[in-house]
């Protein structure tokens, strides 16, 4: 620090400095689902330092906001970086090679933050690609948001998404090794392929095809690395076979039973509850494929004709999870069938027409998702908290239409996105 500067510090000692200061803006408290007076945010070395009403509280960097809504930047818990969302994410995916691949993953990268998503959880990749995608988010080569990767999924041989290569396994020495690699190369979490699912062809959705005894031993890796574990399930015996595992978490939580037919089982969903694990429902994805099932008359499986009321099925289950009070948290299966990076608004407009409030939704994807993945202070505008924003026309919790377009992306306290420069003022 220079003496001059040092003056300067001394006479504003009593204000509040840093990095930057978004002026005018009106914060949205997702945890009470409440918006708070006009202020000032200052952020500093990425994190928020203070809100605060000094009208002389400034930083290196002034943003007006010009009285915008500011709220905490999206958390996505349930994407995939290397699948294009396009009619047939497989068969592109297999007929690519990696540059595609990885033009993809950066294409997507850039479709979530401009969504304001700030951080999203990858939930099965090519491994080695997943890894430098990480790193050049990091390094900020590649724009993109907070990645939370598991690497690659745990199945069985020629399981489910076996085609990303590297996470077939049959033996408890199998699952420990596929583990701790991909912990070893970043991995943040490990995921399991509990049943089948519609994207493979020799996996059928209602059958549970990992052996519990795999899944206990991954569990126990797991944990012993400390980091969560969660599954693939749309089978209610794979559900079932989570919950005896141990597992965190359930993705898709879909109740399917042979012969392909969907029936919740409130039973199993009460065990859920009971032991505190999370589900991520994943509805808007399902609903995307029924719609393009719909629309091509015929099912991805000659014969299934539960389909779409398996898919259906999900939104259902949800309304269920809310009504038994489960913890949930929203992801939208992104990169898979027709569901785009910026999806995750309409995943949660799916939760509140079965019963969640406008702010219980937001949580699903803000506070609710960070404490539940454990990502520390993040998903609040709110003292300590990283400064993951985004800032908005109109009030959120009035309208969650608001959050599909922000005016501008914070992420770790870097404008990262702006969507229009009217109005704007003061920036680098
Ligand atoms: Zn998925």
């Amino acid at each position: 620090m220079t003496s001059a500067e040092s003056v300067i510090c001394r006479q504003e000692s009593d204000r509040p400095m840093g990095d930057l200061c978004i002026q005018n803006a009106i914060p949205v408290d997702v945890a009470r689902g409440e918006i708070r007076p006009a202020c000032s945010i200052i952020v500093e070395n990425g994190l928020i330092a203070a809100l605060t009403d000094d009208p002389a509280a400034t930083a290196r960097t002034v943003i007006d906001a010009g009285g915008g809504y500011l709220a905490p930047g999206l958390i996505d818990c349930h994407v995939h970086f290397f699948l294009d969302a396009g009619h047939a994410p497989r068969v592109t995916y297999l007929e690519a090679n990696d540059q595609m691949r990885m033009k993809w993953a950066v294409r997507n990268a850039a479709i979530a933050i401009e969504a304001g998503i700030t951080t999203v959880r990858d939930m099965a990749a090519p491994a080695p690609l997943m890894f430098e995608l990480e790193r050049q988010v990091a390094s900020g080569a590649v724009r993109g948001p907070h990645i939370v990767s598991c690497g690659y999924a745990l199945m069985r041989p020629a399981g489910h998404c076996h085609w990303f290569g590297g996470g077939e396994v049959t033996s408890v020495a199998d699952v420990r090794r596929t583990i701790e690699s991909n912990l070893e190369q970043g991995a943040g979490f490990v995921k399991l392929m509990a049943s089948g699912g519609g994207l493979t062809p020799g996996t059928v959705p209602h059958e549970a095809d990992l052996d519990l005894e795999l899944m206990r031993e991954a569990a126990e890796v797991a944990h012993a690395n400390g980091t969560h574990i969660t599954a693939h399930c749309h089978a209610t015996a794979s559900i079932e076979r989570a919950i005896e595992a141990g597992l965190d978490m359930i993705e898709h939580v879909n109740f399917v039973e042979p012969p392909g037919r969907y029936r919740y089982d409130e039973q199993v969903a009460l065990r859920i509850g009971e032991r505190g694990i999370v589900v991520s429902p994943t509805v808007f994805s399902a609903l995307q494929t029924v719609r393009r099932f719909r629309k091509a008359g015929k099912t991805h499986h000659a014969g299934d004709v539960a389909a779409t009321e398996r898919l259906e099925g999900r939104l259902i289950n949800t309304g269920h999870f809310y009504r038994l009070g489960l913890k949930i948290i929203g992801g939208t299966d992104c990169g898979a069938t027709d569901t785009p990076f910026d999806s995750l608004v309409d995943e949660i407009l799916s939760y509140t027409r079965v019963g969640l409030s406008r702010a219980e939704a937001l949580r699903s994807v803000t506070s609710d998702a960070a404490e539940f993945l454990g990502l520390g202070a993040v998903g609040q505008v709110q003292q300590g908290c990283r400064a993951d924003l985004t800032l908005l026309a109109g009030n959120p919790l009035n309208d969650l239409e608001q959050l599909r377009r922000p005016l501008r992306v914070f992420k770790s306290g870097r404008l990262i996105h702006e969507h229009s420069r009217e109005g704007g003022n003061g920036e680098d």
